[in-house]
């Protein structure tokens, strides 16, 4: 009897050892894996970014991004900031810029054609020599034309590209040297009160319609922050000098695509 009473003990016993055996394996097991991995759960939900429009944190992943900024919503992506700047565009900051003055505000766009080397576009992408040269960076040794204009000091608020890749090179509340000696109804120094457009293009050739499509949105999202624009090509605020955007700007086309009333164009809308 005594010997099964050991033997029975023998057994609970080996078996309560062997079951904390196997439960400080398990322990130690869990102990090593799940915590790196609930740790990166952690980290991947505290990636934040800052809507660059209405400055709300969300997460990344919840984000729009344009470049290196991000965006709550398509419509904060498309608007001009509170620093005149369009979050749709492609950045590239002009040093040719300074102050408004005092108070201005701007009620007149201007639109211009730019293309380096004039008429290069028709062969090959050159929109980057017209950033290159708002950005005082062209290189004079690539084109006689280049070595021509290198030194000249130029920029405008906005590039339109054949593709309809839209830049911005200086803040809308800023002034960009793109009108020159100019008057505009009998005001001068157009530049003080305005903003200007480049369309990649030149005085020979139709633009294209992605350009139409791409400066109509322009339009209307800066005449949300400037209900009192007028427009006018730069060979109308400068005659004697100047021949942009030239024939072949179809003025009826871009009245209809943006709706605007006709006493906003006070130069009509005929080919010029
Ligand atoms: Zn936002
Ligand atoms: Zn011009």
């Amino acid at each position: 009897m005594l010997k099964w009473l050991l033997l029975s003990a023998g057994i609970v016993l080996f078996y309560l050892w062997f079951k904390s055996q196997k439960r400080i394996k398990t322990e130690s097991k869990g102990a090593s894996k799940p915590k790196p991995s609930k740790a990166k759960v952690v980290a991947k939900a505290e990636a934040m970014v800052l809507c660059q429009y209405c400055k709300v944190h969300l997460p990344k992943s919840d984000s729009l991004t344009k470049e290196d900024r991000f965006y709550c919503s398509q419509q904060h992506l498309e608007a001009l900031d509170d620093q005149g700047w369009l979050g749709n565009a492609i950045w590239r900051i002009s040093p040719n810029q300074d102050s408004r003055p005092e108070g201005a505000t701007p009620d007149l766009i201007v639109v211009h054609h730019i293309s380096l080397p004039p008429g290069g576009f028709k062969s090959s992408a050159s929109s980057q020599y017209v950033i290159d040269f708002f950005q005082n960076n062209l290189n004079p040794a690539t084109h006689p034309y280049f070595e021509e204009i290198g030194s000249q000091k130029v920029s405008s608020h906005f590039l339109i590209a054949r593709t309809g890749q839209l830049i911005q090179f200086v803040s809308t509340q800023n002034k960009a040297w793109h009108a020159g000696a100019s008057s505009f109804l009998g005001r001068e120094r157009c530049n003080d009160f305005s903003i200007g457009i480049e369309l990649e293009g030149d005085g020979d050739t139709p633009f294209e319609s992605a350009q139409y499509k791409v400066l109509a949105n322009l339009v209307q999202e800066l005449s949300k922050s400037y209900p009192h624009l007028q427009f006018a090509g730069h060979s109308d605020i400068a005659p004697d000098r100047k021949t942009d955007p030239g024939k072949f700007f179809d003025w009826k086309k871009f009245q209809k695509e943006t709706g605007l009333a006709s006493e906003k164009l006070p130069f009509g809308l005929n080919s010029r």
